[in-house]
């Protein structure tokens, strides 16, 4: 048995002569949360879409829990999937609509209080969907994705909207349902959102892959970063030109000058600094956040 949950190779979709995903390659564990990160257009969706057997692919090849995309029909019954925003009827209550979707896709109706309380909605079971917060819509959602009772969960941006107590929910479900034994594919455009629950990591930018690995893998990639700032900020120019002239990466991003290079150099830049004339008003050496790095990867800010 194949022990990848999501496995592709070269797969591309173009529409008219855009590339909306271009040969991406990339393998998810079984039983891992994968974070599925990238801008918004970068073809999250797309991507999902051709997993899920809903859109064909223009090339390559995919296999959901070692079946290929092709056949769609031999894995979609162990596969949950919310995309692009759960539907449901707002006069119905959450149970009456999980009940109406079980009958609907020939599932038990059985699992249906279970579920809500597994997502946190027993106690609102009752309620009609329509009085629901943002966060219980999302969560519902996810009941509803996970009445097959799935082995492999795909959700496109279930925090979408959500304010941080929302999120924080969202996170913990997944992460019991992935302690449950469930694998989770998750997509948000915000690294921040998915970088404490994600085990494994696939960021896209622009149709491409730009990283996929274990999210630890990414955090050794990491350059550490001094962050400088003068007392003027027509100082910023000469600070850039400083650290490059060191030989150092450098950016202006925020009204600061970002230069990648170790902790120590930052005595040197600050030498470099006063020999120029000018007077640092910061100077902060720091590993940079996965934010930065995304950004830095995406080309974005
Ligand atoms: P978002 O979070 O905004 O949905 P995404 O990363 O999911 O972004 P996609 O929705 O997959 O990105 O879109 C990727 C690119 O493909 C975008 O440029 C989009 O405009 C384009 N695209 C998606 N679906 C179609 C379609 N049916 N026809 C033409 N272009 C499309």
């Amino acid at each position: 048995m194949s022990n990848t949950a999501i496995s592709v190779s070269d797969l591309s979709k173009k529409y008219g002569g855009r590339m909306a995903v271009s040969h991406a390659t990339f393998e998810v564990p079984l039983g891992t949360i994968c974070g599925f990160v990238g801008p918004n257009g970068s073809g999250k969706t797309t991507t999902m879409r051709m997993l899920l057997g809903l859109i064909t692919p223009t090339g390559g090849t995919g296999e959901i829990l070692g079946e290929s995309i092709k056949h769609p029909e031999k894995y979609l019954p162990r596969v949950g999937a919310m995309i692009e925003g759960p539907a449901f009827y707002p006069a119905l209550s959450g149970s009456e609509n999980l009940k109406y979707l079980a009958n609907l896709g020939g599932f038990s109706t059985d699992r249906v209080q279970y579920l809500l309380d597994q997502v946190g909605l027993g106690d609102r079971a009752k309620s009609k969907y329509k009085t629901y917060s943002l966060g219980m819509k999302q969560r519902l959602g996810i009941a509803a994705a996970l009445l097959p009772n799935p082995k492999l969960l795909m959700l496109d941006e279930p925090t979408n909207g959500l304010d941080p107590e929302g999120i924080q929910e969202v996170r913990s479900l997944l992460r019991a349902l992935a302690d449950e034994g469930t694998s989770v594919f998750v997509s948000s455009h915000l690294l921040s959102e998915l970088e404490l629950i994600s085990d494994y990591l696939v960021m896209l930018r622009k149709g491409e892959v730009v990283f996929t690995g274990k999210m630890s893998d990414l955090m050794l990639d990491q350059q550490p970063v001094i962050i400088a700032k003068g007392a003027h900020e027509s100082d910023l120019g000469a600070l850039l030109a400083i650290a490059q002239r060191a030989g150092h990466r450098a950016v202006i991003r925020d009204g600061a000058v970002h230069v990648e290079g170790p902790a120590e150099w930052a005595l040197e830049f600050n030498r470099a600094a006063f020999d120029a004339g000018i007077t640092l008003s910061q100077l902060t050496p720091q590993l940079p956040n996965l934010e930065e790095t995304f950004f830095e990867m995406t080309g974005e800010k």
